[in-house]
């Protein structure tokens, strides 16, 4: 049976890049179905909901699943449930997607661009794997209110089973198997139960499970301080929803541009995956052929090799992004003047 990939292509900036990303997979993967649907404002606008079932249904049916971005100035004011951002968070809900996984590299290309170079840390590369689906992003009780004595109050809940750990550790090792074989697990172990109890759970699957991977733990606050201060000794890093939210933005800014970083979220094994550029609609760009496809192109890279188990496929797409920019391709976020397609093809070039 043909593998199936389901484009979402969203709002703004979204329709561009993941076109880019779609001309790309129909050149290294011609065999594979690809699809599209609407999600986000876009299908507000068709169907008054910004995911519909159809679609839901149509994304669990796939191998993998490319996303644009969602949202935008036109349906930022609606009520929480129209919102083109809960199309996003429902999607990454239904297809149960716990691994969230950014990448930090740095293209040796890019590391000379003087637009750059205040940012950029040369010989980067290293992966954040973040827990995506619990925490305290959805722990219960949460709330604003009041307590006994009229004191007004707001308060979440930090809570992880050890099944949500396990599950998400387990990638962290696998995917350090495939890299340099270290995991740096990161908490407040100091200060939350919650952390204490993760550190614990991640040692232990360690123990059981963690042949070939080399364990270390580092405390969330020293780890934002070493990420800026030595970040290259990171391999992979393993943090919960908060802590790895705030550490992937970090390392986000050691690369470079916005416009060169794809993201994945995993499930478990045999579901689709869920890959998306980093960066949001960018309605300042839309519709102007400014946007950087590169995000989007490697978030397609990162699908082939993470739902659609072809990585001849995706090593091509990866050197074919190094090779074109050390010729020289560069859009205006990388201070060159190429348009959104005169970038694609200077990447199909090399192919
Ligand atoms: P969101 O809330 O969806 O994350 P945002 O407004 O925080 O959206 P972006 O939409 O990513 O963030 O835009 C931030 C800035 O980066 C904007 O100035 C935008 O033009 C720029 N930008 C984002 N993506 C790209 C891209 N692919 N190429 C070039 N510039 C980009
Ligand atoms: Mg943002």
């Amino acid at each position: 049976m043909k593998q199936k990939l389901l484009l979402l292509p969203g709002d703004g900036i979204g329709p561009e890049v993941t076109a880019a990303a779609a001309k790309i997979a129909e050149l290294v993967a011609p065999d594979i179905e690809i699809g599209e649907a609407l999600v986000g404002g876009a299908s507000i606008d068709q169907h008054g909901v910004p995911l519909t079932d159809e679609v839901l249904a149509q994304a669990k049916a796939s191998d993998a699943v490319l996303l644009g971005a969602v949202g935008g100035p036109k349906w930022a004011d609606a009520e929480r449930t129209k919102r083109p951002e809960m199309g996003l968070l429902n999607l990454r809900k239904g297809l149960d997607v716990f691994a969230n996984l950014r990448p930090a590299y740095c293209f040796e290309a890019l590391v000379d661009a003087s637009t750059l170079k205040r940012n950029v840390v040369e010989g980067l590369d290293l992966m954040i794997v973040r827990e995506l689906t619990s925490g305290v992003y959805f722990g219960e009780p949460r709330g604003i209110d009041s307590d006994d004595k009229g004191v007004r109050r707001g308060y979440d809940m930090s809570i992880y089973t050890a099944p949500e750990i396990e599950r998400v550790a387990r990638v962290a090792f696998e995917i350090a198997r495939g890299r340099d074989g270290r995991v740096c697990s990161v908490e407040k172990s100091n200060v939350m139960e919650s952390g204490l109890f993760w550190r614990n759970e991640v040692t232990a699957l360690h123990k059981a499970h963690g042949d070939g991977v080399e364990l270390s733990h580092m405390l969330a606050d020293a780890c934002a301080m070493e990420l800026v201060r030595q970040p290259k000794q990171f391999d992979v890093i393993l943090a919960d929803n908060l802590f790895g939210d705030i550490l992937s933005d970090t390392a986000a800014m050691l690369t470079g541009s916005i416009g060169m970083l794809p993201s994945a979220s995993l499930g478990i094994e045999g579901t689709p995956g869920l890959f998306e550029p980093v960066h949001g609609s960018a309605p300042d760009i839309a519709g102007q052929g400014l946007a950087n496809p590169c995000a989007a192109i490697l978030s397609m890279e990162m699908a082939l090799r993470w739902s659609l188990a072809r990585p001849d496929a995706a090593d091509r797409v990866m050197k074919a992004v190094a090779h074109a920019l050390k010729a020289g391709a560069r859009t205006r976020d990388l201070g060159g003047d190429l348009s959104t397609g005169a970038m694609t093809d200077a990447i199909i070039d090399q192919l």
